[in-house]
């Protein structure tokens, strides 16, 4: 509870950003705060424990600086979702809907195992079209889904509602 109150206090409300009647929620004051970014890992790394996980996945771009120091502390490696046309080697590739046209998200083939259980960290679930993604995207590459864990849901949005069916019982955790 005390962490929990710690990482909201230092998740700022950005009116208006990027376009006006949006509230975007900055994440970089925690991640200035060297007690409140240690907290964040400590308890990302407890989930990839929790959830037996074997690699943890984390998502362009705010995702990779929360995934990296949790996988580390956790003992796993560390795999990077990134947009498409950005990963030299062979890829695996999804595409999925946004508000205003698609998108597509890349992964190394290579970097995940029909061996490894993934856990998906980012910092915000919006309306969820990037977890989904990367969850069809990690079944495709033949590994299976511990769950997603999240900074923060915007709860208004409902992408849990739109991610729950990907998942298939998976857990989906918001901090
Ligand atoms: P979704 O696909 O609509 O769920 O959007 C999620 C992606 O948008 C995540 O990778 C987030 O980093 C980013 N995002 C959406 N809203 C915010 C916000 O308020 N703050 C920070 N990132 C956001």
């Amino acid at each position: 509870e005390e962490a929990r109150a710690l990482l909201a206090d230092r998740i700022h409300d950005v009116p208006d950003y990027p376009k006006p009647g949006v509230v975007f929620k900055d994440i970089t004051p925690l991640l200035a705060d060297p007690t409140a970014f240690a907290t964040l890992t400590d308890v990302l790394a407890g989930a990839v424990a929790r959830h037996g996980a074997t690699k943890v996945v984390g998502l362009e771009a705010r995702g990779f600086i929360l995934a990296a120091p949790a996988a580390v502390r956790a003992g796993v490696g560390f795999v990077p979702v990134r947009k498409a046309g950005k990963l030299p080697g062979a890829t695996l590739a999804q595409a999925y809907e946004l508000e205003y046209g698609s998108a597509e998200i890349e992964v190394h083939a290579e970097d995940l195992t029909p061996e490894d259980r993934v856990l998906v960290i980012d910092d915000v679930l919006a309306t969820g079209g990037t977890a989904e993604a990367s969850v069809q995207l990690i079944r495709r590459a033949g590994a299976r889904v511990a769950g997603v864990a999240m900074l923060l849901e915007l709860g208004f949005l409902d992408g849990r509602a739109k991610l729950e069916p990907a998942l298939a019982g998976a857990p989906l955790e918001s901090l």
